[in-house]
């Protein structure tokens, strides 16, 4: 079902119709005309457009944020500034765009060598719920400055975040066409990968659909970027300011009511400062505020939907079973809507299901080890690789943080965050390819070799 519903109170507020087959048909025939257009304009034209997205992510800030909140859980001023981040992709990419994509010469010995930046064409982006605006921006800001088109398959519980988004570009000024959002299930993507004018695809969300759409498109030999889930470290070492680690760590853990890839989930402490970590982790934890995602002063939302919640609490339950200790909280709240109270669990071992699986909700599992190679061993112990994080005011351990991390970031001091000027992406099970700063234009860029003789 392609609906809104309002997880804070488990009401549908709206269905929609999904596309038929002919009406995506008419898309995808639309977006190859759009890109024909599209990539007549000149890069300033295309940065004219994009900044006058920014200017309406801006303007609507409130609005976009509004459904977001309603679709999806998330308190309403992460809403609003997930809006706002979204302009800061877009103004990235209107200023810089033509910098990254301007010829590059070669001195080769033949009399004009150099690389030319094309655009590929229409890309299908499969798009998950949890960062509705952003995940879309971040794809879709570069693609089109680069000057392909996008389709849209958005998460089927947030069909108005995928309306707002594609009327956002249309507003912007682009040509008709260059970004449209289908509304489809999941089951529907094959026909559009297996479409010859659909020439590439990206998709962020979970392991499963990131394989079947790979897999799909190995058969037609497209080009894949995935972005899928994570179980980040957030490793904390003596030297560390605890006041700075507990705050950040607490944050990185339940921002977006906990249902973000770059979560911090495994929080791995050396055993000098464990006992006063998770004492300082349980009492903040405690005060955290769970209550309507559109009121000031929420810190925490429902999850998502009911099976997010009953997911959660199995794998709780199960690592309880199986001897983990529960320091607090962790369990379903049981009113209406998707209810769960973030919570906190240790004494987890390597035997137990839950250390390699990854908690997508507001529940942090401690580990305690007794020195930084047992920390990074243990950072490294899992099949997915996104971000990381250390808290340390000691260089070398920074220093080897860096280098034998096995993530696509590492962040010392900090949680681990997007940002438009810097590459994003995981290794291992977390995914390949990069968004986001210059590799996120190139991503679905043919670069093309000119040589002159
Ligand atoms: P999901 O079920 O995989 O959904 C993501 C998108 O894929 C939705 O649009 C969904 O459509 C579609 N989809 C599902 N199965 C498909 C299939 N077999 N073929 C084609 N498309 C399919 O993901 P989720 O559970 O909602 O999202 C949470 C996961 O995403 C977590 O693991 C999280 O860590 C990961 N994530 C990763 C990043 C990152 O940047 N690395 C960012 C955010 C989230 P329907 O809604 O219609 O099913």
């Amino acid at each position: 079902m392609i609906a809104t519903t309002n997880p804070a109170s488990g009401t549908v507020e709206k269905k929609f119709e999904p596309h038929t087959d002919a009406q995506v048909d008419l898309a995808i025939a639309k977006s190859v005309s759009a890109f024909d257009a599209l990539k007549q304009t000149t890069i300033a034209q295309r940065a004219g457009w994009m900044n006058k997205a920014a200017d309406v992510l801006e303007s609507d800030a409130s609005e976009f944020g509004r459904i977001m909140t309603l679709e999806m859980g998330k308190p309403l001023d992460q809403a609003i500034g997930e809006a706002k981040k979204c302009a800061l992709a877009c103004r990235y990419y209107a200023d810089n765009a033509a910098d990254i994509m301007a010829d590059e010469t070669v001195d080769t010995g033949n009399s004009r060598s150099f690389r030319r930046i094309l655009p590929l064409g229409p890309v299908l982006a499969v798009m998950p719920w949890n960062y509705p605006f952003w995940q879309v921006v971040r794809f879709a800001a570069p693609a089109l400055m680069a000057g392909n088109v996008g389709l849209l398959k958005h998460a089927s519980n947030v069909p108005q975040c995928a309306l707002a988004l594609e009327a956002l570009f249309t507003r912007a000024g682009f040509p008709e066409g260059c970004f449209q959002t289908l509304l489809i299930s999941g089951s529907k993507v094959e026909r559009v990968l297996r479409d010859k004018r659909v020439v590439a695809a990206t998709l962020t969300g979970s392991e499963p659909a990131g394989a079947s759409v790979a897999s799909i498109c190995g058969d037609e030999i497209k080009p894949t970027l995935l972005e899928l889930g994570g179980s980040d470290a957030f490793i904390i070492m003596p030297s560390a300011d605890l006041d700075a680690a507990v705050k950040v760590g607490v944050d990185a853990r339940t921002k977006n009511n906990g249902q973000s890839c770059i979560a911090a989930k495994r929080f791995i402490i050396h055993a000098d400062i464990y006992d006063d970590v998770r004492n300082r982790l349980k009492t903040a934890f405690e005060a955290l505020t769970i209550g309507d995602p559109m009121k000031d002063g929420t810190d925490i939302g429902p999850l998502v939907n009911d099976s997010a919640v009953d997911e959660l609490v199995a794998q709780v339950d199960t690592a309880l079973a199986q001897g983990a200790r529960r320091v607090m909280g962790a369990k379903a709240i049981d009113k209406d809507g998707s209810w769960f109270q973030p919570g906190i669990i240790d004494n987890i071992t390597p035997d137990m299901d839950v250390y390699s699986q990854e908690l997508f909700g507001p529940v942090a599992m401690l580990f305690k080890v007794d020195t930084l190679d047992d920390a990074i061993a243990l950072a490294n112990d899992s099949a997915f690789g996104l971000g990381s994080a250390i808290f340390t005011q000691d260089e070398d351990e920074m220093e080897q943080a860096f280098t034998r991390i096995e993530a696509g970031a590492t962040f010392v001091n900090a949680m681990t965050a997007s940002d438009p000027r810097l590459p994003f992406g995981g290794i291992k099970r977390s995914g390949y390819g990069r968004e986001l700063a210059r590799e996120g234009l190139l991503t679905f860029c043919n670069v093309k070799t000119c040589v002159v003789t």
